[in-house]
């Protein structure tokens, strides 16, 4: 059993409610979307690991660069790989001082059952239709969440100036019905090309109104500060 790695490497997570932890990246090739905004080239050559010669990579940049918060299992869509990644996440719960975080665009809830019992922090996405320009995920979406609150959750919904007000109610919603205290993240899409412009920070402050009015305990607006800080 094999999975195609683009690249392992040292560095501090930009994004979420664990933004500046220090981690170690595994991210995956391969994605089964295709979002407006994605600034991954999923394209690079990727390298073909077994559980166990990722493993080894794992400890050999923990050696070099440790000590690092979690393992952040990203891409891509990690779950494309949900067989390897349980193979792989067992052999790192036997190294006890590794916690896994997984990052998830949230589609794959038959995928994520496969692998639950063996991660420890869920960073999944909710793909607004109006930022992505793909079709609407909210019936995975709400099955995946289902899953993913066994365990540490939050979610993050990347907002670009064509997100409307009735996808991020929809989504507010959604998490109501799980719990009212799982965080939510805004994240503005850090623009990458010439012509894209910053989400107007109005609109923000409006989707952060709306939360709040719904009574939803954790919603705040966070940047990539990786993007910030020039960082991998
Ligand atoms: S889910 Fe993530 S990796 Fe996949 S296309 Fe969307 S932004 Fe890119």
């Amino acid at each position: 059993m094999t999975a195609d790695i683009i690249e392992i490497f040292s560095s501090i997570q930009g994004e979420g409610i664990f933004l500046g932890a220090k981690q170690i990246f595994v991210r995956f090739k391969r994605c089964n979307l295709t979002c407006a905004y994605c600034d991954e080239d999923l394209d690079r050559k990727a390298r073909r690991y077994s559980p166990l010669e990722l493993m080894k990579e794992v400890k050999a940049l923990e050696g070099a660069k440790g000590p690092h918060h979690s393992i952040s299992l990203t891409g891509g869509e990690p779950l494309l790989y949900a067989e390897f990644l349980r193979s792989f996440l067992k052999i790192l719960r036997k190294n006890r001082n590794f916690r896994s975080y997984l990052e998830t665009n949230g589609t794959l809830p038959y995928e994520l059952a496969k692998v639950i019992d063996l991660v420890d922090i869920v960073a999944m996405d909710f793909k607004l239709p109006s930022s992505t320009g793909e079709r609407p995920f909210w019936t995975e979406h709400l099955e995946f969440l289902k899953i993913a609150s066994k365990k540490k959750v939050f979610v993050k919904a990347i907002v670009t100036p064509n997100t409307v007000k009735n996808d991020v109610e929809k989504a507010i919603d959604l998490i109501k019905r799980m719990k009212k205290n799982i965080p939510f993240v805004l994240q503005p899409a850090t623009p990458v090309g010439p012509h894209d412009k910053d989400v107007p920070k109005d609109a923000l402050v409006g989707f952060l109104e709306i939360g709040l009015k719904h009574e939803l305990a954790n919603i705040r607006v966070i940047p990539q500060i990786h993007k910030i800080l020039n960082m991998k």
